[in-house]
């Protein structure tokens, strides 16, 4: 299909097909499953089901920006995350090393990325900007609608993920690491979440993280403290915490109600 490319907005050009979490999500689980078990991962999408191996998928991208965005982040992420065989290179290098904060019979644990050489704190940003700007872009849910407002700073990410300017100053992101064991650790989501009072937060789960991002004039305190991009020694917090919240939100997905 020829159109305009939504990330470099060059016109008349071939668009690709783009996922709308990247297919190396799935390649990353696929396959070993226990016998008579459905091989592939939960995935769910607001107001429909299931474990499938449907990908929501639409032409948005040109290929130069489809590659761009796979190098920006996507490639490192899925080397480093959780994947089906159970390794997990980055909570093997953080465990392995020094906790900024970690309390006695508390369930999480802060670590300051520039701490660890082998953890690329720009590609995990770029990965989890590239799928909420992604959610901003395209009607991905089941009524069509967008699932992302950015509100005036959906340009500000674009041209962030283009390499024209920097993270944008009044969004913030966390970043949190789910260390494996739980029922949720294969639910993905594209993100869900609100905006009000002029700020938006989304947030969305993968194997292996959860990314909470928020945009918009009124950050908390809190916000910028555990924000990956800017905050001290650019945290990461590894807990269970988000899990509880994720089985809720897919129960719900999957009609379920409590
Ligand atoms: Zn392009």
């Amino acid at each position: 299909m020829v159109g305009k490319c939504k990330l470099c907005l060059q016109e008349g050009v071939e668009l690709r097909m783009s996922h709308y979490i990247s297919a190396a999500v799935y390649r990353t689980l696929r396959g070993a499953a226990a016998p008579g078990m459905n091989p592939n991962p939960f995935h769910v999408s607001r107001g429909q089901s299931v474990q499938s191996s449907k990908q929501d998928r639409a032409s948005l991208l040109c290929s130069d920006c489809e590659q761009r965005v796979s190098r920006g982040g996507e490639d490192w992420f899925f080397r480093n995350t959780l994947r089906n065989d159970g390794k997990f290179k980055l909570l093997q290098t953080l465990l392995a090393g020094r906790a900024s904060v970690h309390q006695q019979g508390v369930p999480t644990i802060l670590y300051e990325a520039n701490l660890f050489p082998e953890i690329d704190a720009d590609a995990l940003t770029y990965f989890a900007s590239s799928v909420f700007w992604r959610g901003s872009i395209f009607g991905w849910n089941s009524d069509g609608s967008v699932p992302v407002n950015l509100h005036g700073y959906a340009d500000q990410f674009r041209r962030y993920l283009l390499g024209e300017r920097g993270f944008p100053e009044k969004a913030s992101l966390m970043a949190v690491v789910r260390p494996p064991g739980s029922p949720v650790d294969k639910v993905i989501y594209g993100p869900v979440g609100s905006s009000r009072g002029g700020n938006s937060y989304y947030r969305f789960p993968v194997p292996g993280f959860s990314f909470m991002l928020m945009v918009g004039p009124k950050l908390s305190e809190r916000d910028k403290r555990y924000c990956l991009v800017r905050g001290a020694g650019r945290p990461l917090v590894v807990t269970t915490i988000p899990d509880e919240h994720i089985f809720r939100e897919a129960r719900s997905a999957l009609g379920f109600h409590d």
